[in-house]
């Protein structure tokens, strides 16, 4: 369902832009609001209230907790709470026709989500990328991976770099945006909307009433290297790319997030460090390396700790904001997509 269609049948049943945003606030927000005693009853218009109990359920079965890693939720209510925002648990998350997407309740109010089921992408690190691309997810879909993370903990910042990529389903992504930002209650830095490099997010990110942080997957300085290591990717060259991502970021006020996976071997050398040292001194930019997280039947490895170290150690040398992340959730049922996987092949046993 997207959230402009969802409008449209609001309108239809006598709804005001009023009506149409206290129904999406409640929502998003999980206000709850009793039809019978609230003002909420006799706010709404005759026509919605009948058709509330429908549209309710049918919000409710958007997306739906297939499960989660680590299960917190057999815990005792006093363990989740001390276990609370500070824990990072993968959520599998089952679409209305049955289809598997992902979320990661991250520490602090984090949540990253899913804007496709599979990817189009094809990067050769990352398991979503590796069947392609099996269907786009709504909007309304995107905005309920939220308002079900927030039935487990509070939410305060979305980052849009779960499975998919966003540039590939932008308008449904950027309804969600506006639709989160607007009647969420999150900060618009707070949500990040992160890409391979597409002209189209550049061209309409400015354009939006609800303008995210920008984060950009670049893994490699080098042009040839990075069409290898994200093979469908749009070929547009790197030093231009961060060129697009800095007009953004000095237009909005947040600085760009760049995403690199480690890979020993393929991404880590001096050389290449000393490319991004000076694609990056002076720029509005925070560096995240993510060390390569082990996939089954992907030769690749993380680099040593020592190594991470000094990767970490010479950017921070030349002034460049940077920081070591571990891929959300890969100590508790690896890397993004991987759930997904083996729920979608137990699937495939069971049913053969
Ligand atoms: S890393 Fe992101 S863009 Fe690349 S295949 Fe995986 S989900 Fe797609």
């Amino acid at each position: 369902m997207r959230l402009s269609d969802l409008q449209l049948r609001l309108q239809d049943l006598d709804c005001k832009p009023c009506h149409i945003e206290r129904l999406l606030r409640g929502w998003v927000q999980r206000r709850s609001y009793d039809r019978k005693s609230s003002p909420a009853a006799t706010f709404f218009p005759a026509a919605l209230r009948a058709a509330l109990p429908a549209i309710e359920a049918e919000l409710q079965g958007l997306a739906r907790l297939k499960s989660a890693h680590p299960d917190t939720l057999t815990l005792s209510p006093r363990e989740q709470e001390l276990r609370r925002d500070s824990e990072v648990a993968r959520l599998l998350v089952e679409l209305h026709d049955g289809q598997l997407t992902e979320s990661v309740l991250l520490p602090r109010g984090g949540l990253c989500i899913s804007t496709q089921v599979g990817c189009a992408v094809g990067c050769v690190f990352c398991m979503s990328g590796r069947a392609g691309l099996v269907r786009q997810l709504d909007s309304a879909e995107i905005v309920a991976q939220v308002v079900l993370a927030r039935s487990l903990r509070a939410v305060s910042k979305v980052v849009f770099m779960g499975m998919g990529e966003p540039a590939h389903n932008l308008d449904n992504v950027l309804e969600a945006i506006e639709v989160l930002g607007m009647l969420g209650n999150i900060a618009h830095k707070n949500l990040v909307l992160s890409t391979v490099g597409d002209l189209r997010v550049f061209e309409r990110l400015p354009q939006q009433i609800v303008k995210p942080a920008l984060a950009l997957s670049l893994h490699s300085t080098d042009d040839a290297l990075r069409a290898q290591l994200l093979p469908k990717a749009p070929r547009i060259p790197v030093a231009e790319l961060v060129a697009q991502c800095e007009a953004y970021a000095r237009a909005t006020h947040y600085p760009t997030q760049y995403q690199w996976t480690l890979i020993e071997g393929v991404n880590d050398s001096d050389a290449e460090l000393e490319r991004l040292i000076a694609l990056l001194t002076g720029k509005y930019a925070i560096m995240n390396f993510i060390p390569f997280n082990a996939v089954d039947g992907l030769p690749y490895r993380r680099p040593a700790p020592e190594r991470l170290a000094r990767i970490v150690g010479m950017l921070k040398q030349h002034g460049i904001v940077t920081q070591l992340r571990d891929s959300a959730g890969q100590e508790v049922e690896g890397a993004c997509g991987q759930l997904r996987a083996r729920a979608v092949q137990a699937r495939d046993r069971t049913s053969s």
